[in-house]
């Protein structure tokens, strides 16, 4: 099944379940404090939740475009790495505002994935919330009760508050979840371990691909809990894994949603992109491969909504996810010219007719992406000319982590990129030393900021947003606005 019919017949369903069918909500969200990027398909209808406004219908579905790279959703350094997280995906949701609940939900997300996309049963798990007393919270009685009619009582999990709890925050609304998880291994690897005992457990082919919230309470200030006047749903399901359920892959990059990127990546770089990769080698290829596709299109949704890559807040977090993905183009497949922005038009042949905005934004897309990638891949060559010298200069195993910093702070070479090329060369960095000099330079920036203070009217001082940094440090920075006086 084309992931193209996979939408449509989602859509479909709840339509002919008397859903209204609305627009994905922008990936970049403006008037959010909170929230940086959409997240969930949830994030658009949160003060409906709130008890402020009501949706123009009790029951809506859709398919929102979501992206994981900042805050309490951070999905960022497992993508390209695993198979089923990416930075941008699509979540299709169904919501009830007031409306159906429990038994509603259950059995048609049943109903849909068993006899509309005719998943086999025993290739499914469901997970129940198991209560939790020092929440305070019940065990998920009903929803066990609903599921036993459905599945066979062997598959069904008890989920911890982690997986199976739901709450906006330490007060408001909040309820217990049901996830469905998918088993896609082959009836071999079956026979020698239960999926049951996979599930919630990063086995790339046991994968979550639904979660049903079901908002039943409101937590009050005190902590206690008490019945909400009227109870939502709340659904939100993984699109491109459930395209790898349907298409019978093992791996959402195999699925028509990513393989047309993928073979322009091929034509493109001359890189091959392997099913099953046989050695390290070509799996360091796949994974580079994996993270250019998944990152085209994470940059790309992001400024045909509006958000260019800059250096502070959102735009900062859009220029590293770009960056990280030229890096991996760079050391892995050997790319030295700008080649991802080619990769627009593919996007926007292929997702248009979902999301206009892509081939309306087309060239807007790829000039900025070409644009970045020029300036980025110069300061690659000139960093890389100058780690070598330093690493002809050294003495010992180790560099020296104020060395490693220069090169960051002067250059803006990453620092993770310094040392993969030094663990290659078989030397060590000094981390704590390159961490104490960035520490250093946070004091001095602060102390610099104060002098300016002088012709500049700070008006917030404690906006602290977080921010990634090179893939394996995340910052909090204290952003401090200023305005001209
Ligand atoms: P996981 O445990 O796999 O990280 P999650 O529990 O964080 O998923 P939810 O917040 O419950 O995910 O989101 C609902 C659905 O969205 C998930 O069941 C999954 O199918 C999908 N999903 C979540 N994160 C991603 C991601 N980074 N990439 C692709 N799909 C995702
Ligand atoms: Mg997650
Ligand atoms: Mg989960
Ligand atoms: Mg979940």
């Amino acid at each position: 099944m084309k992931s193209q019919d996979v939408r449509k017949q989602f859509l479909d369903f709840f339509e002919s379940k008397g859903h209204t069918i609305v627009p994905s909500a922008p990936i970049v969200l403006k008037d959010d404090p909170t929230l940086m990027f959409n997240n969930s398909g949830m994030a658009q209808f949160k003060e409906f939740f709130l008890g402020n406004g009501t949706p123009k219908s009790p029951r809506i579905a859709d398919t929102q475009k979501c992206l994981r790279v900042s805050g309490k959703h951070n999905d960022l350094e497992e993508v390209g790495i695993d198979t089923y997280h990416h930075t941008m995906f699509e979540m299709l949701g169904n919501w009830s505002f007031g409306d159906y609940f429990k038994k509603e939900a259950i059995n048609w997300a049943w109903e849909l994935l068993t006899e509309v996309y005719k998943i086999p049963k025993e290739n499914l798990y469901v997970s129940v919330f198991e209560g939790s007393k020092e929440d305070n919270v019940p065990f998920d009685q009903e929803a066990w009760d609903i599921w036993k009619t459905l599945i066979d009582e062997d598959r069904i999990i008890l989920g911890n508050k982690k997986d199976n709890f739901w709450e906006m925050g330490d007060q408001g609304p909040c309820g217990p979840c049901s996830e469905i998880h998918v088993d896609l291994r082959t009836p071999e690897e079956k026979a020698l371990v239960s999926g049951k005992s996979l599930v919630n457990n990063d086995h790339p082919q046991v994968v979550e691909i639904w979660n049903n919230v079901f908002m039943e309470f409101n937590r009050k200030a005190d902590g206690s809990l008490e019945k909400l006047p009227a109870q939502h749903v709340d659904t939100g399901m993984g699109f491109e894994r459930l395209c790898m359920a349907l298409q019978g892959k093992t791996s959402n990059y195999d699925t028509d949603v990513f393989m047309p990127l993928i073979r322009e990546i091929e034509t493109i770089t001359g890189a091959d992109y392997t099913v099953k990769a046989s050695n390290e080698a070509e799996e360091k290829v796949n994974i580079a491969i994996r993270v250019i596709a998944d990152h085209v299109r994470a940059v790309a949704f992001a400024i045909a909504d509006g958000q260019l890559p800059s250096n502070t807040g959102a735009g900062y977090v859009i220029r590293r996810i770009l960056r990280r993905a030229i890096r991996y183009g760079f050391t892995f497949l050997g790319t030295k010219e700008p080649f991802i922005y080619k990769l627009v038009e593919t996007l926007s042949e292929q997702m248009g007719d979902s999301f206009p905005e892509i081939r309306t934004q087309k060239a807007l897309c790829s000039n900025v992406i070409r644009e970045e990638e020029n300036s980025f891949l110069r300061t690659l060559d000139q960093g890389l000319i100058l780690l070598d010298a330093v690493i002809l200069n050294n003495q010992g195993d180790t560099i020296d982590g104020k060395k490693a910093f220069e090169l960051y702070d002067t250059y803006g070479f990453p620092i993770d990129l310094t040392a993969l090329i030094l663990s290659e060369k078989g030397l060590k960095l000094d981390e704590a030393g390159f961490q104490e000099q960035l520490q250093l330079q946070k004091e001095r920036s602060r102390a610099a900021s104060k002098v300016t203070a002088g012709d500049w009217n700070v008006i917030i001082e404690d906006d602290i947003q977080e921010f990634i940094g090179y893939d394996r440090l995340s910052h909090q920075v204290k952003i401090t606005k200023y305005r001209r006086v």
